[in-house]
């Protein structure tokens, strides 16, 4: 059941006893890695998120430290893919859901006592889901810390092995994912069936852009008929393997950051100055 991830750092294989007598809970890493069953060209299974995430999890924790308590939940393979909505084989959440399922296993994991929880991402069409349920849970539990984390965004080796036009426009089912899946699921990959197809019809001249600063809102079939966004021809195992190996490095060193990570409280500075006579800033805010 375990798949990618080494089976003592598996949370579903602990017991209760085993959770409830863990040391130091506040600063034990809870980690969720998030994907999705959605289309990724006729050349990719529709497991690729869900599989780039276990994957690269499962990587980084059989590199971790022994000493630094970190696990990780099953994966929740389902995700926000209405963007996929018109190719078949795609299941989506609305975002409501997905918000009220990241809610509802945060505060699960924080009744057993954890302080310290991953959102780790491999799907970017749900990155502002992840960041207001982590905004909110934080809000709702002050001392429960929220990392929301898109898997691509630590330290990786995608500068040195995509092209310049494959990191800006190959955001879908291009060399980068497709290479991942030959390193990660060789078999599940139809390279006869790869093709290049970059996002059609582009704004020229203009402010607004695919995913730039002023963005406009897309759905896959605007701009792409294979369902790719980049070039899946082009990918090989051997970077599907340097990738794998430099973003599971990098995850090593967030889940260390994450461990190591304490709360900025400036609110109690300003109660501390004030001695408890002046109002602090937090409670004039409050009151
Ligand atoms: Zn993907």
């Amino acid at each position: 059941m375990h798949g990618f991830i080494p089976p003592d750092r598996f949370f579903p294989y602990l017991t209760w006893t085993d959770i409830q007598a863990m040391p130091d809970k506040e600063n034990v890493v809870i980690i969720q890695p998030l994907g999705s069953i959605e289309q990724h060209g006729p050349h990719l299974p529709i497991i690729v998120d869900s599989a780039i995430a276990a994957a690269v999890l499962g990587k980084a924790l059989s590199k971790l430290h022994p000493t630094i308590p970190a696990y990780a939940l099953p994966p929740l393979y389902y995700g926000k893919s209405n963007e996929h909505w018109h190719f078949p084989g795609t299941i989506t959440l609305s975002a409501q859901t997905l918000l009220a399922v990241l809610t509802e296993m945060a505060e699960s994991i924080y009744r057993a006592g954890f302080r310290k929880l991953v959102l780790m991402n491999a799907h970017g069409g749900q990155l502002q889901v992840m960041e207001i349920a982590a905004r909110d849970i934080h809000q709702k539990y002050e001392d429960f810390l929220i990392f929301p984390l898109f898997i691509w965004r630590v330290p990786n080796m995608a500068k040195e092995l995509l092209t310049p036009k494959e990191l800006e426009y190959g955001i879908h089912a291009g060399d980068g994912e497709t290479s991942l899946l030959l390193s990660i699921l060789p078999e599940q990959v139809k390279m006869e069936r790869a093709v290049a197809e970059y996002p059609q019809e582009l704004p020229q001249d203009s402010l607004l852009s695919m995913e730039g600063k002023l963005p406009f809102a897309w759905v896959t079939r605007d701009l792409t008929q294979s369902g790719v966004m980049g070039d899946a021809t082009v990918a090989t195992k051997e970077k599907g393997d340097r990738l794998l190996e430099s973003l599971g490095e990098g995850w090593v060193k967030a889940i260390e950051d994450v461990y190591k990570f304490r709360q900025p409280q400036a609110w109690m500075k300003s109660e501390g100055r004030s001695g408890g006579g002046e109002k602090s800033v937090i409670t004039r805010l409050t009151n």
